[in-house]
């Protein structure tokens, strides 16, 4: 048995992005910077897949700096944004819940003279986009807001709070980790109101190792790697034609099918709840209106124990409150989710392709995991 529930960690690859990632390797492997015609075709594999994604976000082709995954999309957009405007305006308005790739980089930043405000959900469990507008003044360089927790689906409002950020302080650079929206929610940078988004192609079924960040024409980011001036300068290094194109590949084959896609997950995730709300001692930490691509329940026994009890049955989820490796990350608690609930979260993931009677076999397992793990 293979039931793979973690594809918020990463998903399987579709058959068109490894297509599009070997052709790339085998027929087209020229260099994009090399002037000779194999250059050339790489170079318009690279425009092709630049602008399959810049329309799936309303932007231009030259909004789009590829990366090599959205936690070098976060570096660059808030230490590329803070050395280019950060001279005069040094704080920094983050929600309290974002990614280890942005939250780690806001203490170094912190480090570095920055003041970095970190907004909480109210008790309520929901954030207020008064709040963020709240802390910022005009010594606001940037505000920071992912728009789907990675953790419990959570869709934090986004659009709301830049619409007012922007409109009290024009000038504050608006953000967002659009990671796990992508390719999940329809959105367009203009309609968020957000100058720069992350993206990331090994989560929507691309290869992993590429992602993007869309930057706002006008909007200057300066570099964190700085070399042959690829990507208009702004991320230098020789372009990795293959993952390129794979990314392509995957928005392309998955832009049109976003709402279908999510009304299907939709069914799945109450299918899922149904299934498993009836069984003694869970608790769920997903609201309702959370994206339903991502579902956090607490099973009352620890998280790793379980995790690795539903391993040996081949049902693969996640801890649900690790960022990495078993480290606890914090964002729980400020959803609050108490400790000992958080100790034995599990992250349960799923793609339209999940079925069904994936999800029973999951809801099967996790019963007999509650009635055998002892403590
Ligand atoms: N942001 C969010 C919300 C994520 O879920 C992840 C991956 O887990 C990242 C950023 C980092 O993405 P990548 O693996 O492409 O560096």
């Amino acid at each position: 048995m293979f039931i793979y529930l973690d594809n918020a960690a990463t998903t399987k690859p579709c058959a068109e992005a490894v297509q599009a990632a070997v052709s790339a390797m085998t027929e087209n492997f020229g260099n994009p910077s090399s002037l000779h015609r194999a250059g050339l075709d790489a170079q318009l594999a690279v425009d092709n897949a630049r602008k399959i994604i810049a329309d799936s976000v309303g932007a231009e082709s030259s909004n789009i700096i590829f990366t090599s995954g959205a936690t070098e999309s976060n570096n660059l957009a808030l230490r590329g944004i803070c050395t280019a405007y950060g001279r005069k305006r040094r704080k920094i308005v983050a929600s309290s819940v974002e990614h280890a790739s942005v939250d780690e980089t806001l203490s170094a930043l912190e480090k570095s003279g920055f003041e970095i405000v970190r907004v909480s959900p109210r008790d309520d469990g929901n954030f207020y986009s008064a709040d963020f507008v709240e802390s910022c003044d005009e010594n606001t360089v940037m505000i920071t807001m992912m728009y789907v927790n990675n953790e419990t689906g959570y869709i934090l409002p986004v659009k709301e709070t830049f619409s007012a950020v922007k409109r009290k302080y024009p000038d504050i650079i608006t953000h967002s980790d659009c990671v796990q929206a992508y390719m999940k929610i329809t959105f367009k940078a203009s309609t968020l109101n957000a100058d720069l988004i992350s993206l990331s192609g090994h989560k929507i079924h691309a290869v992993k190792g590429i992602g993007a960040l869309y930057i706002k024409k006008g909007i200057r980011v300066l570099p964190i790697v700085t070399g042959g001036k690829q990507e208009k300068g702004i991320r230098s290094g020789t372009e990795s034609v293959p993952l390129i194109c794979s990314f392509g590949a995957a928005v392309e084959k998955y832009s049109t099918t976003i709402k279908e896609r999510f009304d299907r997950v939709s069914i799945l995730k109450n299918h899922l709840l149904e299934n498993i709300s009836v069984i003694d001692g869970i608790s769920v930490n997903s609201v309702d209106n959370a994206s339903p691509y991502i579902v956090n329940i607490s099973v009352g026994k620890r998280s790793e124990i379980m995790l690795h009890f539903l391993e040996r049955k081949g049902i693969y989820v996640s801890s649900g409150s690790a960022c990495s490796k078993g480290q606890q990350s914090g964002v729980l608690e400020q959803f609050g989710i108490s400790d000992k609930n958080a100790d034995s979260a599990l992250r349960i993931s799923m793609t339209a392709e999940t079925t069904k009677s994936e999800l029973d076999e999951f809801a099967k397992a996790l019963r007999e995991g509650i009635k055998t793990i002892r403590g």
